[in-house]
Formats: C-alpha cells, structure tokens, sequence
C-alpha cells in the first residue's frame, strides 16, 4: 500500500488538512511511490502560526548556541548519506553518485552557516560626534519559506535554510510535490538534531499552498527556486504582498569553444555537464558554440561521449544517466527536438525511441545531439531541461558573446580556450551570473552567491554565503549619546 505524506509542523507530523492527494511517481519504474498532499490554506495557516510563535524565543537564543543545532544536523547528513541518496535516486531518477554529490553541496552550506556568529557581526563607530557612538545590529526577519523544484530534492533548501535559522528565523521548507520523499526523510532524520519545536517545518502541496505562503502575513521572506515563469509570478506576488522575495527561475546555458581549446577535457566535461542528471540541471550545457576553426572533430568526439553514456537505473552500477522526470516531460522535450529538426536543425545523435530493458515504463530519454543552421528555432532559446544539447558555429568571439547576450537568460555561461586574453574579454563581457572558465558546470561554492542574471534570478540577493545572511537579516541602525559629563562621576 502506498503511503500518503505527513507534513511537518511545530516538531509532530501531522496529515494534511486538504483532502486531494498526488502520486509520486518513481521516473525509473513507472510505479507510485507515495501520496503526497495537494496542500491547503489550513495547513500553511497551522505551520506559519507555529513558525511565528517559536520565533519569538528562537530570535533571542544566542547565535553561538543556534549553531550547535546545525553542527548536529551536519553530523546526521554524513552518517546517512546512502540511505538519502537513494531515496533521492528513487524518487527523481538521477544516478546514486550525482545524489550523493548533492548531499556534498548541502552539507557545505550548513558548514558555512555554522559561522554566523562571526558572519553576523557588524561595524561599530565610536565618536562620530562628540560623545556619539553609530553601529548596526543584524536582527532575524520572522518566519521565513522555501519554494524548491523537483531537480536537486536535497541541496537546494539548504542553499537557504541553515543561515536563515542561523541567523535566528524560523523556517518552512515546501518541497516540490514531484519529489517529496527525500527531504520527509531528512526530517525524520534531523528530528535528532532537537532543534526546538516550531524552528523548522515542512509543508507539502502544489499551487495553493504556494499561494496561501505568499500572502500569508506572519511569512517575511521567501526563497524560490524553480522555472522562470513561475520564479516571475513568486516574485511579482511576493512582493505585492511586502515580502522579501529571492526567485531563481530557468536557464539556457550556452558553452563556448574556441580553437585552442584542449579536445579530450573539453569533449569529456561538455558531455558530463549536457547529458549529467539527464540534463536536468539549471547549470547544464545546453549550447555549444563553436568559434572560427573549431568545428568538426571536437563535434564528432562529443557525439561519441554521448553515445558512449550509458542510460538505465541510476541505482544501477556503472549507469551515467537516469530518466527525466515525468512522462509529459519526456512528451515535451521530444516534441521540442522534432520541432528543431522542422525547423532544419541536424540530429547527430537520437535519444528518441530508446529502450531500457526491464525499465520499459521509465521515462527515458538518451542523450541528443543537434546541429542548427542558426539560433530562429524554439528549440535554441528554450529551455528543455532534458538531456539535448544543441550546437550552433559562429566566425569570431564577439558573435559568439553577442548571441549568448541576446538570450532573455542569464544563469550560467562557460567558455573553452587557452587564451587568457579570450577568456578574460569572455569574463567580461558575457552577460551571466555564474561563468566557467574551462568548467562545464559553473555552479558557486557555498561561500560564493549563486549568481543568476536576467530571467534566470528575480531579487537582488542571492542564494549561499553573505547574501543569504543579508538576505535573511535586516539591520537596525543604533546612534547613541553618552555625554562627557554623564560618565565623569564613575
Ligand atoms: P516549477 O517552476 O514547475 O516548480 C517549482 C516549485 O514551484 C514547486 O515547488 C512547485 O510546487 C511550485 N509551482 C509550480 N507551478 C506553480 C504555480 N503556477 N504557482 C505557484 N507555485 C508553483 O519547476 P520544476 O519543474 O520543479 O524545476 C525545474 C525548473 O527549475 C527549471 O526551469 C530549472 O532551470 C529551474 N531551476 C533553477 C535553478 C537556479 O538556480 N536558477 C536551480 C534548479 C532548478
């Protein structure tokens, strides 16, 4: 029988106050998992008035005992590595080892969020008149929420939540309703860490539950992260409803190789950022553009990394891509590649039509190579989130930066050379947040921001390190008189 999911709140797990359940649907099988709730307005009203009420306590507990928590949850993450990663395996389809690789980035950003009492420090200016002193306090916002996507279940929550808590807000995290199992499991874990009640909660749901934590008037601020048209909308309603609001939205990214490049690194770190997690990654190559002479060889090599890429089971050995997600995904990223081959794109390698044997009912997709004539197709300036890249030559450096310029995203970008004067105009000129330089996969250690630009981020500070700290912090300016006269007497 399958289980229906429990949310979170206030330290219990409590069934949804909704009625409607969704299946979750392992992609490698076919077969439903779980039920997990459609959500209702009741229940983000139930976790929110927990979340406020044990803010007030949590905001005064001192950053150097909110830390011993966290240095707890990290202890708890480590011992069960495999276990999370192989529900995270089950329930989104990526192999073991990339969900492994996601429990390193978690547990990075606990790490860093383990300093905020040093982080939350602030400048003090004694005398800036005469017995006048200035300086700011850092003080916690209230409750605050994580909208998170179905591709990483694990690492991007904590992309936000240890230095939120750290810095002493209280915290819901909504997980994505096509992924809930992974981050359920980590709060049964966690409930070791004894956090007190109340400080961190879990709420699962679609639209309405998103809605009810946008207007909800006790939720200060919210981290989204998802695709670009709803990252726009979490955005816009958010802050309609005074919110602080950080939205990471969708990508396109483009690659760059230029003729100096080294091949094999070049083919084999292409490969692994286009078709790893079956392309589902906002930080995936989804463009090569080659420049001037680089051409022919360097395409023929990454068509055979691909072909080389084995698909099947991600809980399987040796297996190097899973299936993407939902058969409407599957659906939907085949009709975009027929619509690039309409529109006179070349397909160098089909993933179309593959069979996994054993898996029939999987939802998979191999790796797709196609080369257009130019960037008029759909399928060059959408975002497919499937494992197809596209390939596209131009003459010179400056056509290659003004085609990725011209994109409406701006998450990631990457270039190959060994020219430190291209890669150094690529830095830049290019119009991304997040930039490799002979790196497939920009994506920002937890002590750097994660720097989307243009369509691909909403707000104004991002993700990791001191922006999320600043992000979840407001400061509060304290000018103070002690005049001369009043002190002598001590
Ligand atoms: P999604 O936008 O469909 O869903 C994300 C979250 O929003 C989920 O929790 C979902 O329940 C909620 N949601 C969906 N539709 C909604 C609506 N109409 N109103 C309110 N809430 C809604 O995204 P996804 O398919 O889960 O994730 C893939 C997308 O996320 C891709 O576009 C990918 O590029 C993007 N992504 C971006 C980053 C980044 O750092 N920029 C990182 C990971 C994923």
């Amino acid at each position: 029988m399958t289980t229906n999911i429990k949310n979170y709140i206030n330290g219990q797990w409590i069934e949804s106050k909704g009625t409607e359940y969704l299946d979750v649907v392992n992609p490698t099988t076919g077969e439903t998992i779980a039920r997990v709730p459609a959500g209702s307005k009741e229940d983000v009203e139930h976790v929110t008035d927990t979340a406020y009420k044990a803010w007030h306590e949590w905001k005064n507990t001192p950053a150097v005992r909110r830390v011993q928590y966290l240095f707890r949850m990290k202890q708890i993450l480590e011992d069960n590595v495999d276990e999370i990663a192989s529900i995270c395996t089950r329930e989104s389809g990526k192999t073991f080892s990339e969900s492994k690789a996601e429990m390193i980035r978690a547990v990075e950003n606990i790490e860093v969020a383990c300093s905020i009492p040093k982080l939350m420090q602030s400048d003090f200016s004694e005398n800036i008149a005469t017995g006048i002193d200035e300086y700011f306090i850092r003080q916690p916002l209230g409750v605050g929420a994580c909208i998170a996507p179905f591709n990483f279940p694990i690492m991007i929550p904590f992309w936000f939540m240890p230095y939120a808590i750290a810095c002493g807000n209280t915290y819901i995290i909504k997980p994505s309703e096509k992924v809930p199992l992974t981050m359920t499991r980590i709060f049964e874990l966690i409930e070791d860490a004894d956090l007190p009640a109340g400080v961190l909660n879990m709420v699962h749901g679609g639209k309405e539950t998103v809605d009810a934590i946008l207007e909800h008037r006790h939720i200060s601020a919210i981290s989204f992260v998802g695709s670009t048209d709803v990252a726009k909308y979490i955005y816009q309603t958010g802050v309609k409803y005074g919110k602080r609001v950080q939205a990471q939205g969708g990508a396109k990214n483009p690659v760059v190789v230029m003729p100096d490049a080294d091949e094999d690194t070049t083919v084999r770190i292409i490969a692994d950022s286009a078709f790893g997690c079956a392309g589902q990654r906002c930080l995936a190559a989804s463009i090569v553009i080659t420049v001037g002479s680089a051409g022919d060889s360097i395409i023929e090599k990454i068509v055979m990394a691909a072909q080389a890429k084995k698909v099947g089971n991600g809980l399987s050995q040796g297996v190097d891509m899973g299936p993407v997600i939902t058969r409407e995904s599957k659906e939907r990223i085949e009709r975009l590649i027929q619509k690039g081959i309409d529109d006179g794109g070349k397909v160098l390698t089909d993933g179309r039509n593959i069979r996994v044997d054993g898996y029939e009912s999987g939802n998979f997709i191999g790796p797709t190579i196609i080369s257009l004539p130019d960037a008029s197709s759909e399928i060059y300036s959408t975002e497919v989130f499937g494992p197809v890249l596209c390939l596209i030559h131009v003459e010179n450096l400056d056509d290659a930066i003004a085609l990725i310029n011209s994109s409406r995203y701006g998450n990631s970008a990457c270039i190959f050379t060994n020219s430190g004067n291209a890669a150094r105009k690529f830095r830049n000129e290019v119009m991304a947040g997040n930039v490799g330089i002979n790196i497939g996969i920009a994506a920002p250690m937890a002590f750097f921001p994660f720097s989307g630009w243009k369509e691909s981020f909403f707000g104004d500070l991002h993700g990791q390190s001191m922006h999320a700290i600043e992000f979840y912090t407001q400061t509060k300016v304290v000018i103070e008189r002690w005049h001369d006269e009043w002190t002598r007497k001590f």
